[in-house]
Formats: C-alpha cells, structure tokens, sequence
C-alpha cells in the first residue's frame, strides 16, 4: 500500500521558542511511529532553518507553506522553492485554501508554484477543496476536479506530489464531513489522478485536511483512499499532533 504521510501546517503561528514542539516530536518519534509512516511540519518561513537543525537526527521532514514560481528575482517578501530546499526543507504546500483567499493565488499560480517547488527538489503538497456553497449546491466533486485540472501540472509523480483535499468549511472550524463523504471525495480525486497520471496517480498520496484531532483521526484516516492527514491547530501540540499520527 501507500506509505502515509501526517503533516502538520503551523500557518502563521510560532516563535523561536516553539521549537519545544519540534523537541517534543522527535521524542515521540523515537519511539517507533516513522518506521510506519512519513511525517512533516510546516513551521512559519522564519523557523524552517531552525526547526531542520532541530529535527537533526530524527527523519521528520521539514517544509514550506508557500513558495514564489521563481528561482530569484525582484519579488519582494516571496520566498523561492530553492531558498526552501537550501534550509533544509524536501516539501512545501501550494495552494493552501488561506494563500487561495488571503494572497488571490488562482489555479494558475498554483500550477506555476507547483513546478517551482519540482525545479528546486522539493515536494509540492497541492491543496484544494470546495467551500460550503459549492458543497451545499452539491458541486463539490466537480470543484475539486477543476482544481486538481488547473493546479496540478503535467508530470507529477507519486515522488514530486501529494494532493491535500481540505474543505474550506472544515478548516478551523470543528466540522469534518462524515467519513462517507470523505471517502466518496477520495475516490473521486484517485480516479482523476489515475486517469491522468497512470499509474503514478495510483501511488500519488491523498491527505484529507480540516479540523483532524486525536479523537477524529482513525475516522476521518479510515478510507480506501486517505494516505494521511494535512493537520492545522492540531499540529501546534506535539500531543495532539502525535496522537493523530498514532491513530493512522
Ligand atoms: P485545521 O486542522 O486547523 O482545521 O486546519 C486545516 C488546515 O488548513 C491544514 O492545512
């Protein structure tokens, strides 16, 4: 089977103190769970650097939440995928529902980010996901679909991408879609990825992502076709964060 991947998204939260969390992860992980599972965290930009130095010997990974198309450039504020890869980083997420509403990224910049973050050596956790009107005029897998069209560019491997499907009703909000839509969803984004990609898209991991706790992980991880999870305020606790690793 696919080898799952927890990943953790801190968004805009952490100092340099909270490398606590990283300490007390890489004590959890000594016991046991990587040899089970991939792990990740997505600290802020300005704690990458200090969190790959921290994680040093234990093989949680260590990626961005966003990165500039561009090797370098005039683009002031942005971060290129090679700056990432130079720190240390092997993932970065595109397309993060937040950088989607808060920065207009569009499809198009995702799929430019995308092969970005590929130029540089890293992976790109694409991450789309239909918000509570789409779902509710029940257009939720035609959406998704158009996501994945547009963001996702030609070439992806299982190696080079993981699809992260995250709701944007279900992001910070406590409310996860029953395990049945979570499924049905899954399904509908591995049958794009296969028909597109072969069988790369087969091997491709899909993350759900949205309000995953401890008490609703081995729930919400239970479908065919969820290979882990893409954790927000959970992951600010290494608890938490390893109590849903414990349950994949
Ligand atoms: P929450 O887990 O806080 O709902 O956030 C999910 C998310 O957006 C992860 O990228």
């Amino acid at each position: 089977g696919i080898r799952p991947l927890v990943a953790g998204n801190w968004k805009m939260n952490g100092l340099r103190r909270s490398v606590d969390t990283i300490e007390a992860l890489k004590s959890h992980a000594q016991e046991g769970v990587l040899e089970r599972i991939d792990m990740l965290v997505c600290p802020p930009a300005t704690l990458v650097a200090l969190a790959v130095k921290t994680m040093d010997t234990v093989p949680i990974h260590i990626g961005g939440q966003t990165c500039h198309p561009a090797e370098n450039g005039a683009h002031t504020g942005d971060i290129a995928p090679e700056m990432l890869l130079d720190v240390g980083a092997s993932y970065v997420l595109t397309g993060h529902s937040e950088r989607r509403t808060d920065h207009g990224e569009t499809d198009e910049v995702v799929h430019a980010q995308t092969l970005g973050a590929w130029r540089a050596g890293l992976c790109a956790i694409v991450c789309v996901g239909e918000t509570k009107d789409e779902r509710e005029a029940g257009n939720e897998v035609s959406v998704v679909a158009g996501q994945i069209a547009g963001s996702v560019p030609d070439g992806a491997t299982a190696e080079n991408t993981v699809v992260a499907y995250e709701p944007v009703w279900a992001i910070g909000t406590g409310l996860t879609p029953t395990v049945d839509d979570i499924a049905a969803m899954h399904d509908a984004i591995r049958a794009e990825l296969t028909n597109r990609f072969g069988d790369e898209g087969a091997k491709m991991r899909i993350l759900y992502g949205g309000s995953v706790k401890p008490g609703n992980a081995a729930d919400v991880l239970a479908p065919n076709n969820v290979d882990g999870a893409l954790v927000g305020g959970a992951s600010l606790s290494a608890s938490d964060f390893m109590g849903i690793a414990d349950a994949v």
